[in-house]
């Protein structure tokens, strides 16, 4: 059995007295591409927000790559390659496409950093084309591609992506899964929540639901895809 990357016990997550995320458990093995779905407001973000230190943890455990990790700051759990791509992108706007992805391999001191941009480049044709230009005048898709080009500068072992579709055209929504598809098939393990309920269980292994801040279903994506109450509450049935 693959190794255990992620593991979260009990997690909690309290925004002053209002409790997002009640205590929920999950993980994610070597080489998984993990989906979290679940509604607006169900405490996905707030989720991996916590996994990557970016917000507290009121209780519970995180291990990553065997060891715990809460209370460890955002900068240091990048470094180990605990990666996230958050929901808005977050680019570094009024730099160049070429300066971001350098910066996305701010943890790194090797001698691969062009090669690897060459890399991204070839998952990613169109930031190739743009590479010279700031990465503020791209439109919201691009942006979403240079965020996804500038995580894997990092050489993620976890890589948890934020809605990654979020705000995009069909076609441009229709690229971003391709591209997903594309890097978990490279071999990056993936935590991935989506309001894109449908198409992140088609491309995922397994999934967990969540709803009003507790993990109510998980299993095999296939089997959550066909699952008449994830049908009904998420796919819109
Ligand atoms: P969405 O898909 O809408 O982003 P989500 O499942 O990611 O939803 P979260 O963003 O984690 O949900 O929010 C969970 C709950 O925590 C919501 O009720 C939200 O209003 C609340 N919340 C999130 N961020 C904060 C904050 N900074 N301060 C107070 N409450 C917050």
């Amino acid at each position: 059995m693959a190794a255990t990357l992620l593991k979260v016990r009990g997690l909690k997550v309290a925004y002053g007295g209002i409790q997002a995320v009640k205590g929920i458990d999950f993980e994610v093995h070597e080489g998984e591409l993990v989906s979290l779905i679940g509604a607006n407001g169900a405490g996905k973000t707030t989720t991996l927000k916590a996994v990557t230190g970016l917000q507290p943890v009121a209780m519970g455990d995180i291990e990553y790559l065997g060891k715990p990790i809460k209370g460890q700051g955002a900068w240091d759990l990048a470094r180990q390659g605990l990666v996230m791509i958050p929901e808005g992108r977050g680019t570094f706007t009024r730099m160049t496409i070429v300066e971001n992805l350098q910066m996305g391999a701010y943890n790194r001191d090797d001698d691969e950093i062009d090669a690897d941009i060459e890399k991204v480049f070839g998952i990613f044709p169109r930031l190739k084309e743009r590479a010279e230009q700031l990465a503020g005048t791209m439109s919201g898709g691009e942006q979403q591609m240079l965020a996804m080009g500038r995580a894997l500068m990092a050489r993620p072992k976890v890589l948890l992506l934020d809605e990654p579709s979020m705000g995009l055209s069909p076609i441009m929504v229709d690229k971003i899964f391709e591209v997903v598809e594309t890097i978990h098939q490279q071999g990056v393990t993936m935590l991935l929540v989506e309001q894109n309920a449908s198409r992140a269980l088609s491309l995922a292994d397994r999934g967990y639901v969540m709803d009003s801040g507790l993990v109510t279903m998980s299993g095999e994506a296939k089997a959550l895809l066909h699952d008449p109450r994830v049908r009904e509450a998420y796919l819109g049935e």
